[in-house]
Order: C-alpha cells, then structure tokens, then sequence
C-alpha cells in the first residue's frame, strides 16, 4: 500500500494521500434497514431490544452493536448474544410445553416462561 484516493459520491478522485497504512474505524449507521419493516429501530437506526434481547416482534431476539445497547464493545455483544440465544431458547421452549432454561434465582420467571 502507498497511498489512498478519497473519492467524491460521483466517484472523482478529491484527493490523494501518500501512507502505508490504514486503520477502519467503526462507522456511524447501524445496517438494519433488512429488518426496518419487521422490528422496532429507533432513531440511530439501532434494534429496540429489551433486557431480555426480545425486540418488538415475537419470537425475534437481537443482540449485539446492532441493537440500542449502550457501549458497543465485544465483551457485550458476546454477553447479549448468549441473553438472545437463552431467550429464544426459551421462547421455543414456551411453544412446546416444555420448561424454561434454569439461569436465574428460583423466584424469577425466566422471559416466555410466564
Ligand atoms: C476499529 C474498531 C476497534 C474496536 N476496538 C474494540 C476494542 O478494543 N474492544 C472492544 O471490546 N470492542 C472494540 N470494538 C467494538 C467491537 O468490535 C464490537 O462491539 C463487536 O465486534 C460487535 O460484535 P457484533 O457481533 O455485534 O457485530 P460485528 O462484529 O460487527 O458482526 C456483525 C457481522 O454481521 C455481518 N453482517 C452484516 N450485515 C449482514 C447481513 N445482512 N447478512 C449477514 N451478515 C451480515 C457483518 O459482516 C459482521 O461479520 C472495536 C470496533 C472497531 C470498528
């Protein structure tokens, strides 16, 4: 690598930097339009989750930077990635009559358990 072209929308070069390098930096919308027309998104595009990873449309989960979670870093995604899967799990369980996962202290009613 020797340099990058900065482009402008209509494609002509604007300009040209010499370096050796690059670093990609998050970018600044959540890709979710696929979903736009099927769960909640607020107004940075993001999926509208609750604590549970349960987004407005039943029996769909997210997790993830994606969602409206604060403080997008990998440690929580990984977290309300294994929330997401636990509650589909449950929810799939709900469907078929079977007991929920046993996660929280014996009072709580785990999400599609209720
Ligand atoms: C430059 C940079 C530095 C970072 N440094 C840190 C750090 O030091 N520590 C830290 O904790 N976090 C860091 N983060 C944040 C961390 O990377 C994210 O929080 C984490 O990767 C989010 O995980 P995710 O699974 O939600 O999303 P991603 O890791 O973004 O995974 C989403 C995946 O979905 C794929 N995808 C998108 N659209 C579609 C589609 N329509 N169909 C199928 N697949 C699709 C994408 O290609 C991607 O592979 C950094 C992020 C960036 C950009």
């Amino acid at each position: 690598m020797n340099s990058i072209s900065l482009r402008k929308q209509n494609g002509e070069i604007a300009e040209e930097i010499e370096t050796n390098a690059i670093f990609v930096e998050m970018g600044y919308i959540a890709k979710t339009d696929f979903v736009k027309d099927i769960v909640k998104l607020n107004a940075d595009k993001e999926i509208v989750v609750d604590k549970y990873c349960a987004t407005s449309a039943e029996g769909i989960f997210a997790a993830g930077d994606v969602t409206d979670v604060p403080y997008k870093q990998a440690v929580i995604s990984a977290g309300q990635g294994s929330t997401a899967a636990l509650s589909a799990y449950n929810y799939i369980q709900k469907l078929r009559g079977k007991p929920a996962s046993k996660t929280d202290w014996k009072s709580v009613n785990p999400v599609g358990a209720k």
